[in-house]
Parts: C-alpha cells; sequence; structure tokens
C-alpha cells in the first residue's frame, strides 16, 4: 500500500508539474486537475509559454486539440495580475464564428478561472437572442469578452462595448469566419482595436488566404505552431489507395469484398 501511495503521489506531482513547468501559476494548476486533465495537450505546451512571453502566434489546431485552454489560461494569468481598473475594460477579445463555439469557450473560461483571487470577469455574446440582457451584463464590465463578430458590432453600435483598451485579441477558427463570410466584420472590428496588442490567431487550416490575412494581424515577428490532427486513422486501421476508373468503382468495390473479407 505505501508503494503505492509513494508511486501515485509522485505520479500525481509530475502531471501537476507539468502544467505548471509552462509557467502557469498554482491557483490555474489547480484548477485544470479539477477538470481532470493529467497533462498538457501538444498545443498547450507550445502555445501557453509563448503567449505567456507576449508573442504573438499563428497557431494551425483543431477543435479536439485543447487549443482554447492554449490561449484561456495564459490570458487569465497575465490579467489576473493586473490591477484592477474601475469600471473596468474590455481586455481580451475572443473572436469566434458560432454561437455554440463562443459557448464553448466561456465554460472554459469559467471553469479555467474558478481558483483565481480576485476573479476575472468575462461574458459571451452571439447573435440569435435578444441583446437587451447582453447589453446590460457588459454594463458592469468585463474583462474577458467571447463573441460573434455580427453580434459584437451591434453591442459597440449600440456604445455597450468599447474596444479600446484591449490587449488581448483572439481570432479562433480563421478560416471558418471567411468561409462562413465574417471578413467585412472582421476588418471592422480590427479597425477598432488599439495598435499596439497581442494577437493569437488559429485556424484548422492554413490556406495562402488565411496566411495574408493572419499577416496582416500579427505582428512581424508571430511564433507559428501546428499540430496534428486529432482525428488521424487508428493504427490498427491500414488505408489504401486504388486509382480507378468510375465506371469501375463498383466492380472493384465488389471484388475487394470478395478477396479480403
Ligand atoms: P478544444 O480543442 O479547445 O475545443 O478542447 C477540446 C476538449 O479537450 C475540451 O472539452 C477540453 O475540456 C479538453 N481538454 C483541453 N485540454 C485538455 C488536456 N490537457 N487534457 C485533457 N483534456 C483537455
Amino acid at each position: 500500500l505505501f508503494a503505492w501511495a509513494n508511486w501515485g503521489s509522485r505520479f500525481y506531482l509530475r502531471n501537476l508539474m507539468s502544467f505548471s513547468a509552462l509557467g502557469l501559476n498554482p491557483a490555474l494548476v489547480e484548477a485544470v486537475h479539477q477538470a481532470g486533465y493529467t497533462q498538457p495537450t501538444p498545443i498547450q505546451q507550445q502555445a501557453i509559454p509563448a503567449v505567456l512571453q507576449r508573442r504573438d502566434l499563428l497557431a494551425a489546431a483543431q477543435t479536439g486539440t485543447g487549443k482554447t485552454a492554449s490561449f484561456v489560461l495564459p490570458i487569465l494569468q497575465i490579467l489576473s495580475a493586473q490591477p484592477i481598473q474601475k469600471p473596468r475594460p474590455v481586455k481580451a477579445l475572443i473572436l469566434t464564428p458560432t454561437r455554440e463555439l463562443a459557448a464553448q469557450i466561456e465554460e472554459q473560461i469559467q471553469k479555467y478561472g474558478k481558483e483565481l483571487s480576485p476573479k476575472l470577469k468575462h461574458h459571451v455574446v452571439f447573435g440569435g437572442v435578444s441583446i437587451n440582457p447582453q447589453m446590460m451584463a457588459l454594463r458592469g464590465g468585463v474583462d474577458i469578452l467571447t463573441a460573434t463578430p455580427g453580434r459584437l458590432l451591434d453591442l459597440i453600435a449600440q456604445k455597450s462595448v468599447s474596444l479600446k483598451q484591449i490587449e488581448f485579441f483572439v481570432l479562433d477558427e480563421a478560416d471558418r469566419m471567411l468561409d462562413m463570410g465574417f471578413i467585412n466584420d472582421i476588418r471592422k472590428i480590427l479597425s477598432m482595436l488599439p495598435p499596439v496588442r497581442q494577437n493569437l490567431f488559429f485556424s484548422a487550416t492554413t490556406p495562402s488566404d488565411i496566411v495574408a490575412l493572419a499577416k496582416s494581424i500579427l505582428s512581424k515577428d508571430y511564433e507559428t505552431i501546428e499540430v496534428a490532427p486529432t482525428f488521424t486513422p487508428v493504427e490498427r486501421i491500414s488505408q489504401k489507395v486504388y486509382h480507378v476508373d468510375k465506371r469501375q468503382k463498383g466492380l472493384l468495390l465488389k471484388e475487394l469484398l470478395n478477396t479480403n473479407l
């Protein structure tokens, strides 16, 4: 039993260490431990120290890689070390294309920030629901705002939020943003941000139009991070490619099924 307990505590400490070795403070390490994470994912290992060093990032990572924590954790750490201003200006803006993604990010901010003291204020806004409760919620000021582009512009037009004191600008799922036609909204929002800020650019894919957009946003010495997609096939599944005429596809499939099964 002693040996087990000893091994168990060393195992526990080693795993706790791996998040703290990235430079995260004990309150955040405790929160990720409570979330059940045993070790940082590859994107977290690369992005967290870079964000803490105040670098701009171009990160190619898909949903499921742990990318949200890779920007939320260091932002929480940096903002929680700053004195609280009254009224609280928005210091971190996270733009994401859909309501579902926005809600998931907000959930993670809540989860990772719960051991911080004093706590940071955060809120999420998206379209398709009444704007009034969002205007009320923003009135008291928030430190971190997660938003979809259209609703954010509506709230800015209503003077419910100002982006003048943004320190962190996160563009999440940039490729999906472009696919969904948000480029003009993004450009409008960019024109309202202060010129000196830290930019974190996330995209699942990085075709040339995305890289061009990234370069127009990021500082010159940005860091590039790339992680493998999570849904690479399991090793037990072997894959083969057969180049075959369209008309012969059915015949070949029949042949393969007959010979291999
Ligand atoms: P994301 O790629 O940010 O959408 O995260 C995908 C899921 O992975 C979320 O549900 C997170 O709660 C979870 N997650 C993030 N980081 C870790 C980690 N280090 N270990 C285990 N799960 C994690």
